[in-house]
């Protein structure tokens, strides 16, 4: 399946003062049909005479109001959601446009077969299910009511609880996807251990006995990751989810959030599948970088080859030297990271494989402990964009690693 949308989303910037998103969703696994009533709040300068939003291409917008709303359209954009979405943009009155927040209500519907499989529900940022800023790194303070109608079982981003059959979440600020999954065979257990918590929900038919290896996989790379170089405990609460069946749908993290599936119910202890939960898991610290551009590979490289560290400290060398050399094998002829599009046919192979490679090599120029450190003062510092990556070397190990990094960036 193409993907369209980065597996994961960044964090907003820090202040960035975030919008109300109010979500009413009745879902039907047998028609496959949404039918949403959304409340959208923003703040918007009284010069901005439009907004524009993402929804599923998919959905019919129904009814669209709002005091300083004069008309909509909901059309194909020029962004990468494309995809998967239409562009709504929703022109505000002239006579109309006070400074402070803008209030929207809308009401669509429509069939989004990929957001089912079976009675397992799955949505995320390729589903487009709820009005998406084009800035995917927007942040929204959001209140969701979900019902389907039969019982099912909700895990996601934000907290879920259930009250008279229907499932509410109520969250500070997300990301703008607000992904979750939803079905009504989870099975749900708990674990603790190093100050991590993780609730993991399975479909698996196995899952009450795959349940504790599989959450010991995850702890301890948790527990991993945060004596290499979690200077802080970002999220000590984890909820992981495992898909019971592919289904052709990417592994993905979120804040405190992963979806894995697994090919085969016995294969989850084999050393590609702990790869692919290392390298999830990795995003609940390497998330920062800006998903729509270059800056992706601060997300992808980093989650990648620390991927690889877990694999080395969990397994052997020669595991990580196979793995590593693997990857260095697609490397060669591709465009540098640097300035590369996020739509660039290679873009995926370059940020996953080449920047992980590229890694490795600065990893063995600069020592393996002083590697170490500088990964913790990129977390400790929340390091976001490449140039602050540069400048972060630059003051600890001096000019020549900097340059070193900047040219292999450039190749
Ligand atoms: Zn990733």
């Amino acid at each position: 399946m193409l993907l369209v949308i980065p597996c994961v989303i960044a964090f907003a910037a820090p202040g960035t003062l975030p919008d109300r998103l109010e979500i009413e969703a009745h879902i039907d696994p047998d028609t496959q049909r949404f039918e949403v009533t959304a409340r959208y709040e923003f703040q918007a300068a009284a010069e901005q005479s439009a907004i524009e939003f993402y929804l599923n291409k998919n959905f019919v917008i129904e009814e669209l109001t709002g005091p300083q709303v004069e008309s909509h359209r909901f059309e194909h954009g020029n962004s990468m959601l494309d995809a998967v979405g239409k562009k709504l943009t929703i022109r505000r009155h002239p006579d109309h446009r006070d400074a402070g927040p803008v209030s929207i209500s809308l009401r669509y519907s429509g069939t989004e077969p990929q957001a089912f499989l079976g009675s397992w529900v799955e949505v995320f940022a390729d589903r487009l299910w709820v009005p998406t800023h084009p800035s995917l790194a927007r942040v929204l303070e959001t209140r969701c009511r979900l019902s389907f109608p039969r019982p099912h079982q909700v895990l996601g981003v934000a907290n879920w609880t259930e009250h008279e059959g229907a499932w509410t979440c109520e969250t500070p600020a997300t990301r703008t996807d607000l992904a979750f999954v939803a079905s009504p065979e989870l099975f749900f257990a708990d674990f603790e251990e190093s100050g991590f918590q993780a609730t993991l929900a399975t479909g698996l038919a196995d899952g009450h006995v795959l349940a504790r290896p599989i959450a010991d996989e995850l702890l301890w790379i948790l527990e991993y990751y945060h004596q290499s170089f979690g200077a802080e405990e970002p999220h000590s609460e984890v909820r992981l989810v495992i898909r019971p069946e592919d289904g052709g749908l990417p592994a993905y993290a979120r804040p405190g959030y992963i979806v894995l599936h697994l090919a085969n119910e016995k294969d989850w202890d084999h050393v590609p599948v702990f790869q692919l939960f290392a390298h999830e898991a990795g995003h609940l610290w390497w998330c920062k970088g800006d998903p729509s551009g270059y800056e992706n590979w601060l997300n992808e490289s980093f989650a990648e080859y620390v991927s690889l560290l877990a694999v080395r400290e969990r397994f052997d060398d020669e595991t990580f030297e196979a793995m590593l050399e693997r990857r260095r094998e697609v490397s060669g002829g591709l465009p540098p990271i640097l300035g590369l599009e996020r739509t660039h046919p290679q873009a995926g192979t370059v940020f996953y494989k080449k920047g992980c490679v590229l890694l490795h090599d600065f990893a063995e120029i600069l020592g393996r402990d002083e590697f170490e450190e500088l990964l913790g003062f990129l977390v400790a510092d929340g390091v976001d964009c490449t140039a602050d990556l540069l400048t972060t070397v630059s003051e600890l190990y001096g000019d020549e690693p900097a340059q070193w990094l900047e040219r292999r960036l450039r190749e």
